[in-house]
């Protein structure tokens, strides 16, 4: 099975996309994962990249172009993954298509969109806590760790991605609302849309999930 999550910043699609890599046994390919690794090894390409994720703004089309053509390639892609946080754009996504054409997985099967409202975004990035070491999610009220900014995990230390930030959220979500419309035409033309409503409990959501993959035959 080969999913795209798309939906803005907050909307819950890095926790499905978790559950699902466990539940599906399919790579969980989040972009935003991968540019934070980039940075915190501060490599040349984590360098040129991190001031502009900080601002909220997208990265380049063809900087993230490559680098999802270079995951697509790993072998543990060839029997389906999940796309978090890519593509992002019209242009992501007709590259997207081109990689696939070539790919042993094959097409898109399905683009999740995780419509959520501005209020309940705003509530969870906020309050949004990510592990360090190894990028589990965790939110102050609704899901805090047994000890405090200790992750329940494996102990790492939890912190604030600098772009939870009051004045970055709002500009994250300012470049979403611009570049999303153009994404779902294009694969609404593609009849691949389906629309999710994720302000729902994590756990509401994942059933709505379970049941929408039954009914589309792809379990
Ligand atoms: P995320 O973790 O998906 O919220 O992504 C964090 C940041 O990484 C975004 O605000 C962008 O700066 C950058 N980013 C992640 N994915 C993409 C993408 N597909 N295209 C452009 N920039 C991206």
């Amino acid at each position: 099975m080969n999913l795209v999550l798309l939906g803005p910043p907050g909307a819950g699609k890095g926790t499905q996309a978790k559950v699902l890599n466990e539940g599906l046994r399919l790579p969980h390919i989040s972009t935003g994962d991968i540019l934070r690794d980039s940075v915190k090894k501060q490599t040349k390409f984590g360098l040129e990249v991190k001031k502009i994720m900080e601002s909220g703004a997208l990265v380049p089309d063809d900087l993230i172009n490559k680098i999802i053509e270079e995951r697509l390639a790993q072998p543990d892609t060839e029997n389906g993954f999940i796309l978090d946080g890519f593509p992002r754009t019209k242009q992501q996504a007709i590259k997207l298509d081109e990689i696939l054409k070539k790919h042993p997985a094959g097409a898109i099967d399905l683009v999740l969109y995780f419509d959520s409202t501005l209020k309940v975004i705003i509530e969870r990035l906020s309050g949004r806590l990510v592990c360090r070491n190894c990028g589990a999610n965790f939110h102050i009220k609704n899901v805090p760790p047994k000890k405090d900014r200790i992750c329940d995990f494996c102990g790492g230390e939890l912190y604030q991605r600098q772009d939870d930030k009051e004045e970055t959220i709002k500009n994250r979500i300012k470049v979403y609302e611009e570049s999303i419309s153009p994404l779902i035409e294009y694969y609404e033309k593609q009849n691949k849309i389906r629309k999710i409503n994720a302000d729902f409990s994590a756990q509401e959501v994942y059933k709505v999930l379970m049941k929408l993959f039954k009914d589309e035959h792809l379990l």
